[in-house]
């Protein structure tokens, strides 16, 4: 029973109710409240998803600014000028990003019964890294099947073509890289640099004199700008998991952390309200500023067409069915709770920009916990990217084909597998998979230097990009509050403790605190690992 009431206090705290519903948010009232005129529904659905259509609204009229004062050929400054707003957005939801990083993981971890927290990371984990495996897959089938690359003649020749593609780098480095920044030598610089290696050649005296001079290439470690959020994530979920442990003495730390998360959360709600106007001259910004369109379309039309339909196919396809096979809810309705964030992804080309609004967004219109939520959306942004692994598939077949190399199934499995793990690698950040690229294309032995191609269309593709990217991140949280909500019931101990989080968190604290707070003081040492 007193579970019964746990878990009704939990949906009306989370908005549970909305969950399958949010379209018709203001019918539901309707229907219950007896016979309104129309005016009045309209008014309650319209106030319901108001965030949602002024988003849209943003999106039109932004195309429609664009292409009207495209004809009006502006300088370069009064360009920069128009995307002004724009980037204010950008501005507003990077300065929010460490924040509200670090404070939810702290006090998500912290809240979170350790086995309960291993087995939702396992858990999110692995469906982070089927539907990436698959979106890897629907990548290279797509190559295969349009085929971008097979030009007649030479390679695509496209003007003003930015040839700075970014150094290459040994695989085998690559991947330590990824290592050492998840382990930040400074807590402090990782806020806004990161690892990489970088080569240096050096003179290998021999001691024969008459053998030729040789050289080596050796690996130096740089910090190149640029935030290491991988660092930061492991960092914040370490150090609450240590907080939680520490009992009674961790207590003002968490609180301290929960209160920044929720302030945090305050000042993302007033940033919400600006997004479709942020969003309305990213897009009218963008197209005044296209170059060349018609000539990106014409030689690498194919290659931009064969990702966005892989993005559509499994952004709109297979992901709502994997969430509705296991779920057996409207993946649709999620979708439009999730419509502002997923704007917000296409205009910013940012995952990591777009983490607090799609925060609000599943905790507020598709009944996610926080608890959920504050702990995986991070964790999702930084690490499950099925756009840049889906886009970086078609871009290694592409290159393939334009350089006449065929691939045997050896190379399609490295391709596979290095795509996943480079997406891993992938800043949230725009072009962070093109940074990537070169892992995949050293791995197969192509040359890095057509890269300079995919990025001269990374602008149109980083965009559908992003929005997978995040959606993916969207449904694994939706997919692991069903998990809780279904198994906590049979598993007992360990994920009942997300529940008793969720139920206690309405006043926005943390569980471990309220539960010491009032009565459960006894209990609590056994509470703490
Ligand atoms: N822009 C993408 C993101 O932020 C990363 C990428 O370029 O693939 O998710």
């Amino acid at each position: 029973m007193a579970d019964k009431i746990d878990m009704e206090e939990c949906k009306a705290s989370n908005g549970e109710a909305h969950l399958d519903e949010p379209v018709l948010n203001g019918l539901d009232t309707h229907k219950k409240s007896g016979t309104l005129p129309l005016s009045e529904r309209v008014k309650r659905i319209v106030k319901a998803n108001l965030l949602v259509i002024l988003t849209v609204a943003g999106v039109i009229i932004g195309v429609i600014i664009g292409m009207t004062v495209r004809e009006v050929h502006l300088t370069r400054t009064q360009i920069v000028y128009i995307g002004f707003p724009g980037e204010l957005l950008i501005r507003l939801l990077k300065m929010i990003i460490i924040p509200l990083v670090v404070c939810s993981l702290v006090s998500g971890a912290a809240s979170i019964d350790p086995k309960a927290l291993g087995k939702l990371g396992g858990w999110a984990m692995l469906f982070f890294l089927v539907t990436t495996l698959i979106a890897s897959s629907i990548g290279v089938i797509m190559a295969f099947i349009i085929t971008p690359g097979a030009v007649t003649g030479s390679k695509p020749i496209i003007a003003g073509l930015d040839d700075s593609v970014p150094e290459p780098k040994e695989v085998i480095d690559s991947f330590l890289d990824l290592i050492r920044n998840i382990f930040p030598s400074n807590l402090v610089s990782a806020a806004f640099q990161s690892y990489a290696t970088a080569y240096k050649l050096v003179k290998i005296n021999s001691t024969d004199p008459s053998s030729n001079i040789t050289v080596e290439k050796v690996p130096i470690g740089t910090d190149q700008d640029g935030m290491n959020i991988l660092g930061l994530v492991v960092f914040a979920i370490v150090f609450g998991v240590a907080l939680r442990k520490l009992g009674d003495e961790g207590e003002i730390l968490i609180k301290f952390f929960n209160s920044f998360n929720e302030a945090t959360m305050v000042l993302v709600s007033w940033i919400m309200w600006y997004a479709p106007i942020g969003i309305m001259f990213l897009v009218a910004g963008k197209i005044v500023e296209m170059e060349n369109v018609g000539e990106l379309f014409a030689s690498l039309g194919k290659y931009i067409a064969c990702c966005i339909i892989g993005h559509a196919i499994h952004g709109a396809l297979v992901l709502p069915a994997i969430y509705f096979i296991i779920t057996r809810k409207n993946p649709y309705t999620f979708l439009w709770g999730i419509f502002t964030a997923l704007a917000t992804a296409f205009g910013t080309s940012s995952s990591s920009a777009t983490l607090p609004l799609m925060m609000k967004c599943v905790e507020e219109k598709n009944g996610v916990s926080k608890h959920i939520s504050r702990f995986i959306l991070p964790i999702g942004a930084t690490v499950n990217m099925d756009g840049a692994a889906l886009f970086q598939c078609v871009a290694a077949v592409f290159i393939a084909q334009l350089n006449d190399t065929s691939l045997n199934f050896i190379q399609i499995i490295t391709i596979l597998v290095t795509a996943t793990a480079s997406s891993v690698g992938a800043a949230g950040i725009p072009a962070g998979g093109v940074l990537t690229l070169a892992i995949i294309l050293e791995a197969i032995g192509l040359p890095t230097n057509d890269i300079s191609l995919i990025l001269a269309v990374d602008w149109i593709v980083d965009r559908t990009c992003t929005v997978l990217n995040v959606e993916g991140d969207a449904f694994g949280a939706g997919l692991l509050q069903h998990f809780v909500d279904r198994t906590s019931k049979d598993v007992g101990e360990a994920l009942s403790e997300v529940r008793v989080g969720q139920t206690e968190s309405a006043p926005e604290h943390s569980p471990l605190i309220e539960k010491r707070g009032v009565e459960a003081r006894p209990n609590e040492k056994e509470s703490v690992m």
